[in-house]
């Protein structure tokens, strides 16, 4: 996106250029020996058609890529990276999300019943690790909330390659205390890039009206527990009936995609499937990369 503003620009200076080229060859300064004002002419207008080449060529360049997690030169995400953080070697618990042997279905955990009850499905793009885990810190705690724009098409392509088509996509909510220290909310830009890429509706309604420390250390009931309450719906007959996708930057737990599926199923919402950037990796079965 900076690219292509840094192009356009670019093709304005030209512009301006070739415009002013072109005034000098209609004012140029005429003798009376024909040959030198012929001379002059073809000169000028010389000058023109190299400024118009240099337009072309703008439009038509294609920017040199680099990877949005390491650097390196080699599209938006590099080889190395999709290797390493979008792992398309493993599975995705189809409860939770969670990464997991490509021939399993369910992580563990979801196995013997301890994963989402309210959730349909919960994919995540990547594992929560390396590259694509300083890619949302910086975003989050270095407010850079503008560099999701830059994966809005890989990650879009990722999402409806994985998940149905629903009625709308809502941001797990932040509580309004925290909005005003980060002052965005990293799952509400994650959406608009969806929507942007995919058209999908954007659904409103869900706030989140109580804040809850960090959940960092808690255990997955631990944090189910304090996450009670903290959801409310403001219109639930408006979520009647719907299928929806519930996007969030990580899941850890899944106890925060809960919590707010929750108060959508209490609304009456049909369908919910979780969406995240990332997600962590079932470590008793997939040896850790990094
Ligand atoms: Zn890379
Ligand atoms: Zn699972």
């Amino acid at each position: 996106m900076r690219d292509f503003r840094i192009r356009l620009s670019a093709i304005r200076g030209l512009l301006f250029e070739s415009q002013a080229t072109l005034t000098a060859y209609k004012h140029r300064p005429r003798t009376t020996d024909r040959t030198t004002n012929y001379e002059k002419g073809v000169e000028d207008l010389t000058g023109f058609w190299k400024e118009a080449a240099k337009i072309t060529q703008a439009l038509w360049y294609v920017d040199q890529q680099t990877c949005v997690f390491c650097g390196g030169e080699q599209g938006v995400i590099c080889q190395t990276c999709t290797t390493n953080y979008l792992r398309p070697d493993l599975g995705r618990c189809k409860r939770c999300g969670k990464l997991i042997l490509a021939e399993k279905l369910h992580c563990l955990d979801c196995e013997v019943g301890k994963g989402p009850k309210y959730l349909d499905q919960v994919t995540a793009w990547g594992h929560y690790s390396g590259g694509l885990k300083d890619f949302i810190q910086k975003v989050k705690f270095e407010a850079h909330p503008r560099n999701i724009m830059e994966i809005a098409r890989p990650f879009s392509d990722w999402a409806i390659s994985q998940l149905p088509v629903v009625d709308g996509i809502l941001a797990v909510p932040m509580h309004s205390s925290r909005l005003a220290e980060r002052g965005f909310n990293q799952a509400e830009v994650l959406t608009s890039a969806l929507h942007w890429e995919l058209g999908l509706p954007i659904l409103r309604g869900v706030e989140r009206i109580e804040s809850t420390s960090s959940q960092v250390l808690l255990s997955r009931q631990e944090r189910l527990h304090n996450l009670k309450g903290a959801f409310a719906v403001l219109q639930p007959e408006y979520f009647k009936g719907k299928s929806v996708w519930l996007v969030d930057d990580v899941t850890t737990t899944g106890a925060t995609l809960e919590a707010v599926a929750e108060v959508l199923h209490g609304s009456g919402v049909l369908a919910i499937y979780g969406l995240c950037l990332a997600a962590g990796l079932e470590k008793k079965l997939v040896p850790l990369r990094n």
